[in-house]
């Protein structure tokens, strides 16, 4: 298993590097997340700030402040979403988003949270556990 990944934006303007392992991987079915999102749920590699780098497009990334807590980072040429931070809860931690990892690697999602704010239209993975803080 390599000890880190790399991901990248759709248009490649925004590159980032992370060590592994992260805390946890999860879906978040929030009404946030699904809007910001634009998709059924957000899937997010929680890690330690420190463990996530920014390689290339720190010109390019826009930040916006969805909640006075909780903000989210993306790429202003393509609008791809390159990760969270909520400093309320864990303002030492980086959600990235698990759908730009470019490197082959095997991150399977270990929580899913928020499921009673889930799409009615979609059927939940029973195997993954929930959990509804
Ligand atoms: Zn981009
Ligand atoms: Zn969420």
């Amino acid at each position: 298993m390599n000890k880190s990944i790399s991901g990248r934006c759709h248009c490649g303007s925004v590159e980032w590097e992370a060590k592994l392992p992260p805390k946890i991987v999860l879906n978040c079915h929030c009404h946030m997340c699904r809007e910001l999102s634009g998709a059924d749920y957000s899937s997010w590699v929680v890690m330690k700030s420190n463990q996530f780098t920014l390689v290339k497009g720190s010109d390019i990334l826009s930040r916006y402040q969805a909640t006075e807590k909780f903000s989210k980072s993306f790429c202003s040429k393509c609008g791809s979403t390159v990760s969270c931070v909520n400093d309320e809860k864990f303002p030492d931690h980086i959600y990235v988003a698990r759908g730009n990892i470019s490197s082959e690697i095997e991150l399977a999602v270990n929580l899913q949270v928020y499921t009673d704010d889930k799409a009615d239209w979609l059927v939940l993975n029973e195997a993954i556990p929930v959990y509804n803080p």
